[in-house]
């Protein structure tokens, strides 16, 4: 059996703030039992409810470095062993992340104490999976700073980017310092770009944590087969497409799946009425209705409804939707949006909502439940966004029958098949040029497919329901990995 330990800073249920969590908790449950031992490691949050917190049992503390404490605490639920770092000076905010000046010292903290508890708890793994930026120093410790160690001899690691866009950067100086990593891991190659200007002092050069994890791991995965060929060019990699491109052999794209168990109509306990493909019409409209009433809309079961579930940042592609708000309200639509994030558009979308009251709902909020509710209740999703490693909204929107509405890029060009009118085929509206009219015009076609083809748009639902997003296919995937 083979012994595999998740780090990363986020998993369901515990404590959530993407994709990354939903993937770091359903992934290890998809994976047999007899042949792998998987178990997850994550920060000891304030923000994790009491009712984990409770039944959480204490393994081992311990001073790491003769200076500073470690708690490890551990819960075993549905058959994963979940363990939990604690330490109170760091992670006893009520949000899992500062900013980035802070995030950094607490996550070489987290990266650190994870392996430094190894020895202690009575866990080896033979596969450390660490997962974005918070965990990439493992690998970059485990290969220096823990060599020497015969526990670690023989410890292998994987590195998955969930999103490139965030590496924890900073100068060298401050990160040497809150990683006490030695100095030759800051060479240029290393945990800095070779590209550095090397005018500038040494301890002023940007290094990147999650440099270090794609240097020092021993192979690295991303979340779609696109998102794995785009970040090997500059457009997309910030700043990180040398060291892809030069390990390229080590690099595997592996497309996201979803935890059926959670995101599915027929037995999801968060919406108004279950539903199938059977009752797929009837089941869409009452939950329909029941969202509308939630949000005070008014109801009506036939309106073309749009949602849209995101994190409201620039990747999300919501300057396109604020170019077309004005067309797309003059038409009979409703749009329902629920995200929370930069301040500018979370006020663009209240301003729309104050601008065309009864056709736009602005939730600026997090809810998981009325997210469910959504994904039952509307017609068509906008996933726009400028860059995807994989996006599960889409994912989860095929699941209960909306259609996605997708910029033709990573995980979103992956798992969205064009709709093409004359074959009757597709499982939704895509778009190739990164632009408000391109994103007009699906929009445009979706409510005239919705209005005037209704017999076209049920078949299109259809195709996408019964196609398998879970993790089937792609804990094989996993596993041949893993065996590798
Ligand atoms: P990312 O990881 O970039 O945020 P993904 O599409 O991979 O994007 O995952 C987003 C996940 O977070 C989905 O499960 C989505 O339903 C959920 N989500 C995003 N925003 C909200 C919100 N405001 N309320 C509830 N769930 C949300």
């Amino acid at each position: 059996m083979k012994k595999i330990l998740f780090a990363a800073s986020e998993c369901v249920p515990f404590v959530k703030t993407g994709g990354l969590a939903d993937v770091v908790g359903s992934l290890p449950k998809s994976m047999d039992p007899k042949k792998y031992d998987i178990r997850v490691i994550i920060p000891l949050y304030h923000a994790i409810p009491e009712k984990y917190r409770d039944r959480m049992e204490t393994v081992y503390y311990f001073q790491m470095d003769n200076r500073i404490y470690v708690g490890v605490k551990k819960l075993v639920m549905d058959g994963i062993t979940y363990y939990f770092i604690d330490n109170e000076q760091y992670f006893s905010g009520l949000v899992p992340y500062y900013d980035m000046f802070q995030d950094l010292e607490r996550f070489a903290y987290f990266s650190k104490a994870v392996l430094s508890a190894l020895p202690l708890i009575g866990f080896r793994p033979d596969i450390i999976h660490c997962h974005d930026w918070q965990s990439a120093l493992i690998p970059v410790y485990l290969n220096t700073v823990f060599q020497g160690d015969p526990f670690f001899r023989g410890i292998k690691t994987i590195f998955t980017i969930h999103n490139i866009r965030f590496q924890g950067t900073w100068n060298v100086g401050h990160l040497k310092w809150v990683s006490a990593l030695p100095s030759e891991c800051f060479k240029p190659g290393l945990l800095v770009s070779p590209f550095q200007n090397t005018d500038y002092p040494e301890n002023e050069w940007n290094a990147s944590m999650m440099r270090g994890g794609l240097v020092y791991s021993d192979y690295i995965t991303t979340v779609s087969n696109s998102y794995a060929q785009e970040i090997q060019t500059p457009q997309f990699s910030d700043g990180l497409d040398d060291i892809l491109k030069w390990r390229n052999n080590r690099l595997w794209g592996i497309i996201n799946g979803l935890d059926y168990s959670i995101w599915n109509p027929s037995t999801d306990g968060k919406i108004a009425q279950n539903y199938n493909l059977v009752t797929l019409k009837k089941g869409k409209e009452a939950n329909k209705m029941a969202m509308q009433r939630r949000l005070g809309l008014k109801e009506d079961g036939k309106v073309f409804t749009i949602g849209l579930i995101s994190r409201l940042t620039d990747q999300k592609g919501l300057d396109l939707i604020d170019q077309c708000m004005d067309q797309i309200c003059s038409m009979n639509i409703n749009l329902v949006i629920l995200g929370t994030g930069d301040r500018r558009y979370e006020d663009m979308f209240r301003y729309y909502a104050t601008k065309y009251p009864g056709k736009v709902s602005a939730n600026i909020c997090y809810s998981d439940e009325l997210s469910h509710l959504m994904y039952a209740g509307c017609d068509a999703l906008l996933v726009p966004s400028a860059f995807e490693p994989c996006g599960l909204t889409q994912l989860i929107a095929l699941k209960y029958g909306t259609i996605p509405i997708v910029h033709e890029v990573g995980g979103l060009k992956d798992s969205v098949k064009p709709y093409n009118q004359f074959e009757q085929t597709g499982t939704g509206f895509t778009f190739h040029d990164y632009s408000g009219w391109a994103l007009q015009d699906r929009i445009n076609h979706a409510n005239w497919v919705y209005y005037d083809k209704p017999s076209y748009w049920k078949e299109m639902q259809k195709r996408g329901m019964k196609e398998d997003w879970s993790w089937t296919n792609s804990s094989k995937i996993y596993a041949d990995l893993y065996e590798k």
